[in-house]
């Protein structure tokens, strides 16, 4: 008899509430947010109570849940609030918050009863007797830490009934699950308490220190090999080539990190996934994985592509960052407000400079795609113009085929697309 296989939750970030509805029309059956305090972005946009209400009015209209990282590590006094924090959101209607400070959890569980809460990847949950512990102690969900292999996971998934959530696309720490000091010694920002100013990624050389405290940048090793400044930065993880081993594995949540990442990448990367899932799940003998997933996927892509530890420990040159080998070929340039059949006139607002003659494409939720060049533009009042150079305008044009509220446009980064000089053209309607 086949195994039932279980619908995974895919789970996306949203730093705002564009991107929270964005996440949700393209597909995702989850996302995780910001509040203004406890969580670990500072800096990704947080909610207010008003937005974090308009999100669940929209999540749950739509049958998908809203969470809430709350997942800093605190010192004395940061817990201040919390108990009020917890049961506003909790009475907003999020569906859970995601700790990791045992000290947050029990003010949770205190004053905001009926609130459930996801161990967050930050407690480096890689065992099940770690996963049955934090059951235990009353949490619903724990999220893996990133270090955990695909073996490994299904072990833990025999062994325990608590929730299961593992990451399977996006950026990733270096450092082990997060526990890094880096950013606190260079930046002097916390990256456990939301600070983190992703100082891995930055350049880096290697220096002597010369009698009298100088400085002397080496630049060649003991081998006489010339030696480059160097980014201790990993590659991001993407699991789109394994879809059938993730939803083998019988977890219950698949993650995508990114709550600093734009529309155009929470778009993608959730309509890729979202079309992988659901093809496993329809038809998971005849699946094949589309070569057009991979290379949409490429479009949003930031940095090279890896498994991380999911088949077994990164070597150096899998893992690490090093000159970046593919270049995203394509820049988010708007989405479509609104699509008139009668004149087949898309209602557009800008989100990076376009001119007339360029080609562009759109997608839409459930992979649609099609392709266009700009043959005309017309500002609000109606005049034809060369350009779209103002970020928000509202520009119309006339497209080939139907397109709806929500789709996205790119601009292809082709040598033509890029030296067109929309001065050449000056219309009037
Ligand atoms: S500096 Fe890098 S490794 Fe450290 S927390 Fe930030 S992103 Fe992670």
């Amino acid at each position: 008899m086949t195994k039932q296989l279980k619908r995974p939750e895919l789970l996306a970030p949203a730093g705002t509430l564009e991107k929270l509805k964005t996440a949700i029309h393209y597909g995702a059956d989850a996302v995780y947010i910001g509040g203004d305090a406890y969580g670990l972005r500072s800096r990704a946009g947080n909610f207010s109570f008003e937005d974090m209400a308009e999100g669940v009015a929209f999540a749950h209209a739509r049958g998908a849940k809203v969470y809430v990282a709350a997942n800093m590590v605190t010192h004395e006094h940061d817990q201040i609030g919390a108990g009020d924090f917890f049961r506003t959101i909790r009475d907003i209607g999020i569906d859970a918050i995601i700790v990791s400070d045992p000290a947050l959890m029990e003010i949770c569980a205190m004053d905001a009863p009926g609130l459930e809460m996801h161990l967050s990847t930050q407690q480096s949950a890689v065992n099940y007797e770690t996963l049955n512990f934090w059951q235990e102690a009353g949490l619903t969900r724990c999220v893996l830490g990133r270090e955990v292999s695909m073996q490994e996971m299904m072990d833990i998934r025999d062994n325990t009934s608590v929730e299961i959530e593992a990451f399977i696309h996006g950026a990733m720490c270096i450092s082990y699950s997060g526990r890094c000091t880096l950013s606190n010694h260079m930046a002097d920002r916390d990256a456990n308490r939301g600070g983190c100013s992703q100082s891995c990624r930055w350049k880096y050389g290697l220096f002597d220190i010369l009698p009298g405290g100088e400085r002397d940048m080496l630049d060649e090793d003991e081998d006489g090999m010339k030696l480059e400044p160097f980014s201790m930065s990993a590659v991001d993880l993407s699991m789109i080539e394994h879809i059938p081993d993730i939803i083998n594995s019988g977890i219950d949540s698949l993650k995508i990190e990114g709550r600093m990442k734009s529309i155009h990448y929470v778009s993608t990367v959730v309509n890729v996934y979202r079309k992988a899932i659901d093809s496993y799940l329809e038809d998971p003998v005849g699946y094949v994985l589309e070569q057009d997933w991979v290379d949409e996927l490429w479009k949003a892509a930031q940095r090279e592509l890896a498994t991380g530890f999911f088949y077994g420990t990164p070597t150096e040159n899998e893992q690490l960052f090093g000159e970046r080998r593919r270049i995203p070929q394509y820049r988010f340039i708007g989405q479509v407000l609104a699509y008139d059949d009668a004149t087949g006139i898309a209602t557009i607002q800008q989100r990076n400079r376009f001119v007339v003659g360029d080609e562009i494409e759109f997608y839409g939720p459930g992979m649609r795609h099609h392709l266009e060049t700009i043959d005309e533009i017309w500002d609000e009042d109606g005049i034809s113009v060369a350009a779209a150079p103002h970020a928000m305008q509202v520009i119309t044009m006339k497209v080939s085929q139907p397109v709806k509220p929500h789709d996205m446009i790119r601009k292809s980064l082709t040598r033509t697309n890029r030296h067109r000089n929309p001065k050449e053209k000056t219309l009037n309607k």
